[in-house]
């Protein structure tokens, strides 16, 4: 039975960054980094526009901050918002002196670009391959430390929970079937997020809610789940995003009849910025993702979008940027599009429609990234801590993963090094029920199919809960879901055997996925308002009064999930209207953190040219 003093559940980018801020800060403990991909594979991998960070001369922290917090719409906790922009700027010149290559201007300065819902280009990239970058420059740093022990291609399957405290997970190896239990004083939740509850969605196949699930399962409240990211600009058939730095370099948006539609919408920032530090006019098609998916909606029930094989699409136009400049600022947009769409963007349309991209909701942690749970913490994508609020904007996740992944290793290591070892006897009872039931699931003879309950769970979630909902649709969804999770109850795994099982871990994704599908149906019904992401068109104003509050669902044993609320943390800005182009109105000093950000000395790792 292995034992280690952090364990983390996850190997994308928060994971590897809470485990190098374990190895750095205190050596001498040791990490497990427990991933059922090998980690180069986590989503994090196919971030393609960038990751936000004030680093331009004419940009403040103070801007990055109001920017998140009304693109948001007020629901992000406005201490953690502070942290965030704080610290990132910081951790973007960390990334590169791991190896990261930011792209950069010819003087030298990092490059950067405009992204929707930000009103200063504070997008850090690396060419359109960000994602890639940034895991690698992990991935390759925590190669430096021996102490951080990958367990790679295991499958967790449950929280080990003891006297109300967490002391490990169990997990299969998935090439020989074996369980295993790995304990620890503290574990950390990063398992990413949960896209593929929808049946359309830019996630990878293994987003499927894992850690949001387990920590549900642990009595632990799974915050804001009603907020669902659509990405505008998804390709129809596969769903593989066309990232908004298309947009952001001036790709436009085109119905049917060839209009620019989203200049007949209200999207905060539709008339351009008159602000002197911008140096460009902002465009329509950088306002927030939300809204920009509600229009597609609109276009549809006017009749102004075009029926293609896979439903209704509108284009996205980038011909006017040149070939030059789609293959230096967007090469993968063009490989994406001659691979899976058969068009060349340099000379023709791009087929689009709103994608399932990102959820706001997540396990609830605080500044800290601790949960509830003593000894459990959660960062990234399945982490709700929140500075997202009601709609992420576009780039903060990635520096989102840097910074909280950061602050879970660091707090996760402290809490470690006063906590003594469990002796294994006193968890045996659950260690053999967990072992019970992975085994029967194996062996069970159900008559229904994985297939089956999982594509009825994706319609019904596509149907009632997707860009905008009702009493109605979501009554009838958390009724389908109800049901579904007892004919789960029956589900049968036909594959007997124990070597690379995918029939039974994907039997275990969707109990997952059942269970975080649940909790974001019913938040989705409590929240009689509508806010960001959570459209109700039965309700459709924001209520302050009522609702500007966080919603906490939590798991009852053969019941629906108990919705509480919790208070915003406001610490600035009281809620006001969603306009980009206003400023701030704080007066606040600039802290420390940005001057040194605003000159980051290229490293000798950096290259003067764009990547
Ligand atoms: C196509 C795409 C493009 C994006 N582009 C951008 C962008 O440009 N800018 C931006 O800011 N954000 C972007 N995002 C969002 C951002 O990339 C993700 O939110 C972020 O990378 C998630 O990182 P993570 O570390 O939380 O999880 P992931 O990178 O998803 O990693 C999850 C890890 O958890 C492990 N895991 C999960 N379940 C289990 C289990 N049961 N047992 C063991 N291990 C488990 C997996 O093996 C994996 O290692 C994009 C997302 C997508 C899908």
């Amino acid at each position: 039975m292995p034992t280690h003093d952090v364990i983390l559940v996850g190997g994308g980018g928060a994971g590897l960054r809470a485990g190098i801020a374990v190895a750095e800060e205190h050596p001498e403990l040791s990490v497990a980094v427990v991933s059922k991909i090998y980690p180069m594979r986590s989503h994090t991998v196919s971030a393609e526009g960038g990751a936000a960070a004030v680093v331009q001369p004419n940009d403040t922290l103070e801007d990055h901050a109001y920017d998140t917090i009304s693109g948001g719409d007020w629901l992000a906790d406005q201490d953690a918002v502070w942290a965030f922009v704080n610290e990132a700027p910081k951790e973007m010149i960390q990334l590169e002196h791991y190896g990261c290559p930011w792209s950069r201007e010819p003087s030298g300065r990092v490059a950067t670009r405009p992204f929707g819902g930000m009103k200063i280009e504070r997008t850090w990239f690396a060419a359109d391959k960000t994602g890639f970058h940034m895991l690698h420059a992990l991935f390759q740093h925590s190669l430096r430390y021996a102490d951080v022990v990958r367990y790679d291609e295991f499958f967790v399957t449950d929280l080990i929970v003891h006297d109300g405290r967490c002391w490990g997970v169990i997990a299969i190896e998935i090439p020989t079937g074996e369980l295993h239990v790995i304990t620890g004083k503290s574990v950390i939740l990063c398992t990413g997020g949960a896209g593929r509850i929808f049946p359309f969605t830019t996630n990878a196949a293994v987003k499927t809610g894992d850690g949001m699930a387990l920590a549900y399962r642990a009595g632990v409240p799974l915050k804001d789940m009603e907020f669902v990211q659509y990405h505008p600009t998804g390709l129809p058939g596969t769903g593989i995003l066309i990232t908004e730095a298309s947009r952001g370099e001036g790709g436009i948006m085109v119905n049917k009849h060839g209009r620019r539609y989203l200049q007949d919408y209200d999207l905060g920032n539709a008339i351009p910025v008159d602000d002197e530090r911008h140096p460009q006019k902002r465009t329509m098609e950088l306002g927030p993702r939300d809204r920009l998916s509600q229009a597609f909606v609109h276009e549809l029930e006017k009749g102004n979008t075009t029926d293609s094989e896979y439903g209704p699409i509108v284009h996205l136009d980038v011909r006017h940027l040149g070939e030059a400049k789609i293959d230096k600022k967007i090469p993968f947009v063009r490989e994406l599009c001659r691979n899976y769409v058969g068009i060349d963007p340099v000379h023709e349309l791009i087929p689009v429609r709103p994608v399932v991209h990102y959820l706001m909701g997540g396990v609830d942690t605080d500044i800290d990234a601790k949960t509830e749970l003593e000894g459990l913490f959660a960062a990234g994508e399945c982490a709700c801590v929140s500075i997202n609020g009601a709609n992420r904007l576009g780039s903060n996740s990635l520096t989102e993963l840097l910074v909280f992944g950061a602050r879970a290793g660091r707090n996760a290591a402290k809490l470690a090094k006063k906590t003594k070892t469990i002796p294994h006897d006193e968890l045996k009872e659950q260690i053999d029920a967990t072992k019970g039931r992975v085994t029967s699931l194996r062996q069970s003879n159900g008559t229904e199919r994985i297939a089956d309950i999982r594509v009825a769970l994706q319609k019904t979630m596509e149907e009632s809960a997707g860009i905008y909902r009702d009493e109605a649709s979501l009554q009838t969804t958390v009724g389908v879901i109800a049901e579904l999770k007892e004919r789960f109850e029956k589900v049968k795994v036909a594959d007997k055997t124990k070597i690379f099982n995918t029939e039974l871990t994907a039997a275990l994704e969707l109990g997952y996925l059942l269970d975080s599908a649940e909790a974001l149906a019913h938040s989705a019904l409590a929240r009689k308002e509508s806010r960001g992401s959570h459209q109700r068109t039965d309700h459709p104003q924001r209520d302050d009064d009522k609702y500007l509050k966080h919603s906490l669902a939590y798991k009852v044993e053969g019941g629906a999930p108990r919705i509480e609320y919790k208070d915003v943390v406001i610490t600035d800005w009281p809620a006001g209207a969603r306009t980009y182009g206003v400023q701030s109105g704080l007066k606040r000093d600039k802290p420390a953190e940005a001057t040194a950000a605003a000159t980051p000395a290229p490293s000798a790792s950096s290259d003067k040219t764009e990547s």
